[in-house]
């Protein structure tokens, strides 16, 4: 062994396609590197980050509730635009398995759950559970407005 492959072997390693012009500090490289694991389906324009769940969801494989704020790894990619707005989709998996997909939706500025979970338990939100009087029949909901007796009777 030469001295100076020792010399080497002493030293952090420098990656065979490093180059301090290009790269700068051997740190800046490494820096390049960790993105570079998160960015390794980048050719498919895939980028992992992290992603905080915009509201509550229930996952639709173990129906357990996934509350607003948690956060995942997920794999970011543009899948069109709106006008100049580029729209983004989030893939998660969760914790049973399942594939979470989110959206964005820059006409609403809002997100949008394209499968894997859904916004709301189905059968819990009732509109008396939300408070409100649940008007099914028209010709119900037309009397309610006209007459003031029948409404508070
Ligand atoms: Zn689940």
């Amino acid at each position: 062994m030469s001295s100076l492959a020792a010399a080497r072997a002493d030293n952090f390693y420098y990656a065979p396609d490093f180059d301090p012009d290009k790269h700068g500090t051997l740190n800046k490289y490494n820096g390049q590197h960790a993105l570079r694991d998160r960015a390794k389906n980048i050719d498919k324009g895939i980028l992992v980050i992290r992603f905080e769940v915009p509201f509550h969801i229930w996952c639709t494989k173990c129906g357990e509730k996934i509350a607003q704020g948690e956060r995942f790894n997920a794999d970011k990619r543009g899948i069109g635009h709106y006008h100049s707005t580029r729209i983004w989709q989030f893939s998660m998996r969760h914790h049973c398995g399942c594939i979470i997909t989110i959206q964005s939706d820059p006409k609403h500025c809002d997100y949008i759950v394209v499968e894997g979970a859904k916004k709301k338990v189905e059968g819990v939100q009732s509109a008396a559970e939300a408070g409100v009087i649940e008007l099914t029949d028209d010709a119900e909901k037309e009397r309610l407005l006209k007459d003031p007796i029948y409404r508070h009777s």
